[in-house]
C-alpha cells in the first residue's frame, strides 16, 4: 500500500455491512481522522450479533459469550463510550455439565489456575484429570504450534485423551469455541483460542455475559462515535454493487452511487462472494469464499414465569439437545428467561421448531424440576452462523488484488475462529492497511 503512504488526509472510505467488523473498520479509522462512511441493508446494526425484539422483550438474535482475552473487542467497546464492567457479568472460568461435570479455576495465577482446575474437575477419574492436565502441558510445551494441522478428534487421540473426557471437556469447550464438531474442527485453531484464554493472565479465560443487547453493546454507540466525529452510517441502506473505477470505487445502492477512494467490504461470506464475483481480478478470492462450508447455531429463549431460576447463569447440559443453558434473570435482570444453546450441526435440524421447543422444555424439567410451561417461546435458528472451521482452512486476506479493496469480516485470514473478537481484529486489519 505504499500509494496511500502519507495520504491519510486523501482517504475517503465507504464500508459495505454494519457487523463488528465493519463497525470495528469504522472506528479505528474514525480514531485516526479517516472520513468513513458505512452502509448497512438491514434497518440495524450489529448483523449476527444483534438485538432481536419478541413480545416486548429485548432478545439477541443468539446468546453470545465474549471471553476476557478479546482484548480489541473489549477496548473498542470502551473507546465508543461503553463500560465493561457495567456492560457484562464477568465470570472466572468454569464449567458446569449439570450433575455430570465441574471444574472451577481458583484464585491462582495463569496457567496454574487451569491446571488446579483441571486437577480437581468433578465427574472425571483420577486417571482422566491426570491425562488433562498432561495434555494442557505438552501444549504448553510446543507453545500451542502443532507441525501441521489436523482434526481435533486426531490430536485429542494423539494425546490420549478417552472418550469420557472429550465427551465432558474438550468437545464441548471445542463446540462452543470453534461452532463446528470436533471430527471436522482445526486443533490449531482450537489451540490459537486456548493460548490465548488460558496461557496468559488469569482474566483471559474470564467468561463475559452481555447485560445489554447486542446492536446496543457496540455498534450503535459506535455509529454514535462515528457520527460525532464527522463519519456517516446508513441503515436500510444496502450495497447492490461494488465498481472499482480507475483510482476509486463506485457503490452503488438503489438509484443512488457513492464515490470512494478505499471501500472496505464487511459484509458476511456469501454477499461478498456475490458483490465481488462481476470483477474478475478477485475470481481467487471469490472462490476462497466459495469453498467455507457454514455451520449453524440454534437459540430457544423461553420466558418462564419471573421465579423459575438455574443454578448458574451459565450451566451446561450433556448428551441433550441443550448444549449451554443461560438464566437471562442473573445476568441481565430479565427474570424467568432462559436461553438454551445448540451449536453446530447435529440432529436438532431435523426436528420442526416445535418440536425442539418440547424437547428443551422437557429437559428442563427433568435436569431442574421446572415444572412450570413457559409462556411463550422463540426459535432463532441462524443456519449460517459461522463458517465450518475446519484444518488447513485457506480463508481469503484482508488485503484484495486490488489495492484499494479491502475485506473485513470473521471469515477472512486470522488466527480466530468465527468470534466477535475474529471479527474485529480482521477490520482493525483493514484500518492498519489503510493508514500505515
Ligand atoms: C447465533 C450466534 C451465536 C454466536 N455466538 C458467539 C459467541 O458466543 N461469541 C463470539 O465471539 N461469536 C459468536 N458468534 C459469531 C459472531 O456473531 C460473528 O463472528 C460476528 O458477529 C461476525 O461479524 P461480521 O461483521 O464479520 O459479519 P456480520 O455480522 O455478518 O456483518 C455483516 C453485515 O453486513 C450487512 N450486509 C449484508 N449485505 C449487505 C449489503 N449488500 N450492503 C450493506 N450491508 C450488507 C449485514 O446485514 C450485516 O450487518 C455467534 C454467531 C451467531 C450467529
Amino acid at each position: 500500500m505504499a500509494s496511500i503512504q502519507g495520504m491519510a488526509h486523501q482517504l475517503k472510505v465507504g464500508i459495505v455491512g454494519g457487523g463488528y467488523a465493519g463497525m470495528a473498520a469504522a472506528v479505528e479509522l474514525t480514531s485516526r481522522g479517516i472520513p468513513v462512511t458505512v452502509f448497512e441493508s438491514a434497518r440495524q446494526l450489529g448483523g449476527r450479533a444483534r438485538g432481536v425484539l419478541h413480545n416486548d422483550t429485548q432478545l439477541d438474535n443468539g446468546q453470545h459469550l465474549l471471553l476476557g482475552c478479546y482484548r480489541e473487542t473489549l477496548r473498542l467497546i470502551e473507546l465508543v463510550g461503553g463500560n465493561v464492567d457495567q456492560d457484562f457479568l464477568r465470570l472466572p472460568l468454569q464449567l458446569d455439565l449439570h450433575g455430570q461435570f465441574s471444574l472451577k479455576a481458583p484464585h491462582l495465577p495463569a496457567p496454574l489456575h487451569l491446571l488446579v482446575a483441571l486437577l480437581t474437575a468433578q465427574g472425571l477419574t483420577w486417571d482422566e484429570r491426570i491425562k488433562a492436565a498432561r495434555f494442557m502441558l505438552a501444549l504448553r510445551g510446543m507453545d500451542f504450534r502443532l507441525a501441521y494441522d489436523m482434526t481435533v478428534t486426531a490430536l485429542l487421540a494423539q494425546h490420549g485423551q478417552d472418550a469420557d473426557l472429550t465427551l465432558k471437556l474438550w468437545e464441548p469447550l471445542c463446540i462452543a469455541a470453534l461452532n463446528t464438531p470436533i471430527r471436522k474442527a482445526s486443533a490449531q485453531v482450537l489451540l490459537n483460542v486456548l493460548r490465548d484464554s488460558l496461557n496468559h493472565t488469569r482474566a483471559d479465560s474470564d467468561m463475559l455475559l452481555p447485560r445489554i443487547d447486542f446492536s446496543a453493546l457496540f455498534p450503535q454507540r459506535a455509529a454514535a462515535y462515528i457520527e460525532l466525529h464527522g463519519g456517516k452510517v446508513f441503515t436500510a441502506c444496502g450495497i447492490d454493487a461494488i465498481v472499482p473505477q480507475g483510482d476509486s470505487i463506485r457503490l452503488v445502492s438503489g438509484q443512488e452511487t457513492h464515490i470512494f477512494s478505499h471501500v472496505i467490504c464487511a459484509a458476511a461470506p456469501s454477499v461478498a462472494a456475490k458483490l465481488l464475483s462481476p470483477i474478475p481480478a478477485l475470481a481467487n478470492t471469490v472462490m476462497q469464499i466459495d469453498c467455507l462450508e457454514q455451520q449453524p447455531i440454534y437459540t430457544l429463549y423461553l420466558q418462564y414465569p419471573t421465579d423459575v431460576r438455574l443454578p448458574h447463569p451459565m450451566i451446561g447440559l450433556h448428551q441433550r439437545y441443550s448444549q449451554w443453558l443461560f438464566d437471562k434473570g442473573q445476568i441481565a435482570s430479565q427474570h424467568g428467561l432462559v436461553a438454551a444453546v445448540i451449536s453446530a450441526e447435529g440432529m436438532h435440524q431435523e426436528l420442526t421448531q416445535e418440536e425442539l421447543a418440547q424437547k428443551i422444555i422437557v429437559e428442563l424439567r427433568e435436569e431442574f424440576g421446572i415444572e412450570e410451561t413457559p409462556l411463550w417461546f422463540k426459535v432463532i435458528a441462524e443456519k449460517r452462523a459461522t463458517f465450518c472451521c475446519s484444518p488447513d482452512l485457506l480463508r481469503p486476506a484482508q488485503q484484495t488484488a486490488l489495492p484499494n479493496l479491502l475485506l473485513a469480516g470473521d471469515y477472512t485470514a486470522g488466527d480466530y475462529p468465527a468470534t466477535l473478537e475474529g471479527a474485529v481484529l480482521s477490520g482493525l486489519r483493514c484500518a492498519e492497511l489503510l493508514t500505515v
